[in-house]
């Protein structure tokens, strides 16, 4: 494993962006809810659960090693269970 590069980091617009737009996972379609606390302290938490609370991840479509950016364009929702059996076969092509 790499140590963690913040440059893959998705900021906040990018997540409420995401969120807004896909509402739910693009690759099964199970639906999101969402919920934005802790704006009282001026961040935006912008995290999206499916219906038993298993939080969605944000997906990189195109690598970040591959030349993938971080922003709305190369980023999509997805559960947690389609995100994981994709990043498995990502490991396996390289
Ligand atoms: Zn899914």
């Amino acid at each position: 494993m790499r140590s963690y590069d913040s440059r893959k980091y998705v900021n906040w617009q990018t997540r409420m962006a995401v969120i807004l737009r896909d509402r739910g996972c693009r690759y099964c379609g199970l639906p999101a809810a969402y919920h934005t606390g802790g704006s009282a302290r001026g961040d935006r938490c912008w995290r999206a659960y499916d219906s038993k609370g298993q939080p969605f991840h944000f997906d990189h479509k195109r690598p970040f090693a591959s030349g993938g950016t971080s922003g709305p364009e190369n980023v999509v929702l997805a559960c947690a269970k389609c995100n994981l059996s994709k990043g498995e076969a990502y490991e396996s092509q390289q």
